[in-house]
C-alpha cells in the first residue's frame, strides 16, 4: 500500500493507535469492573453484619460445646454440630468477599458484648440442666431477633440467603430446647422475641433449612 501524503499516513497511524488503545482500555475495564463488583457488592453494613453473626454463631457453638461436656443432654450434642455449620457458612461468605476475620479459641470473643454473654451463659449453665436448657433457648431467641434486623438491613442476596438459613436453623433449635424444657415440666419465657412471634415458632413444626 502506498500512502499519498504524510498527513494521510499520520491519520491512519493515529486511528490505529486509537483502536489499540480502545481495545486495551476495554480489556482493562472488564477486568477492573469484574474485581470491583465482587468487593463492592458487599456494603460495609453487610460486612459488619457478617462479622457480628460469625461471633454470635460461635457463641452458640462454644456454649453448647461446654454444656455438652457437663450434661448428657442430646440437644447440646446435636445442636453444637449445627452451630459449627452456621459458623462455617458465615466464614465461607467472608472468604468469598476476601474480608479478614479471626476465629478466636473456644470461649474467647473479639466482640465484648459476646464475651459478656458467654460468661453469663457459662455461669447460669453450670447451675443445673434446667438452667442450661434455658441458656440454649435464650441464645436461639436472641439469634432469631438479631437476624431479623440484619436481614431487614441487608442488601446483598448472598448475605440475605445465608442469614435466612441461619434463622431457619435457629427456629428449629428453639423448638428443640423449648420441647426439652417443657418435657421437664418447666416453661420458657421469651426474652427477645415478642410472645406472638415466639408462639408462632414453637407452635409450628420443624422446617427444612437451606444450605
Ligand atoms: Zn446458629
Ligand atoms: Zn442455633
Amino acid at each position: 500500500m502506498k500512502f499519498k501524503s504524510k498527513t494521510q499516513f499520520k491519520s491512519i497511524g493515529l486511528a490505529l493507535l486509537a483502536l489499540v488503545a480502545l481495545a486495551a482500555c476495554d480489556n482493562d475495564e472488564t477486568e477492573i469492573t469484574g474485581t470491583e463488583l465482587n468487593v463492592t457488592d458487599l456494603t460495609l453494613q453487610d460486612e459488619n453484619a457478617l462479622l457480628f453473626m460469625l461471633e454470635e454463631e460461635k457463641l452458640a457453638r462454644d456454649t453448647y460445646d461446654f454444656l455438652d461436656g457437663l450434661y448428657g443432654i442430646n440437644q447440646f450434642a446435636n445442636i453444637k454440630v449445627s452451630e459449627q455449620s452456621h459458623v462455617d457458612a458465615v466464614a465461607k461468605l467472608l472468604d468469598q468477599y476476601q474480608i479478614e476475620y479471626t476465629l478466636l479459641p473456644y470461649g474467647e470473643f473479639a466482640n465484648e458484648e459476646m464475651q459478656k454473654l458467654y460468661d453469663q451463659f457459662m455461669e447460669k449453665g453450670q447451675i443445673d440442666a434446667s438452667n442450661a436448657l434455658e441458656v440454649g433457648a435464650t441464645i436461639e431467641d436472641l439469634d432469631i431477633v438479631d437476624l431479623v434486623a440484619f436481614i431487614d438491613a441487608a442488601t446483598n442476596p448472598s448475605v440475605i440467603g445465608v442469614f435466612e438459613s441461619l434463622q431457619c436453623g435457629s427456629r428449629n433449635h428453639l423448638r428443640s430446647f423449648v420441647r426439652a424444657i417443657e418435657n421437664s415440666g418447666e416453661t420458657y419465657a421469651p426474652q427477645f422475641l415478642t410472645i406472638e412471634e415466639y408462639n408462632t415458632i414453637v407452635d409450628s413444626t420443624n422446617e427444612r433449612c437451606g444450605p
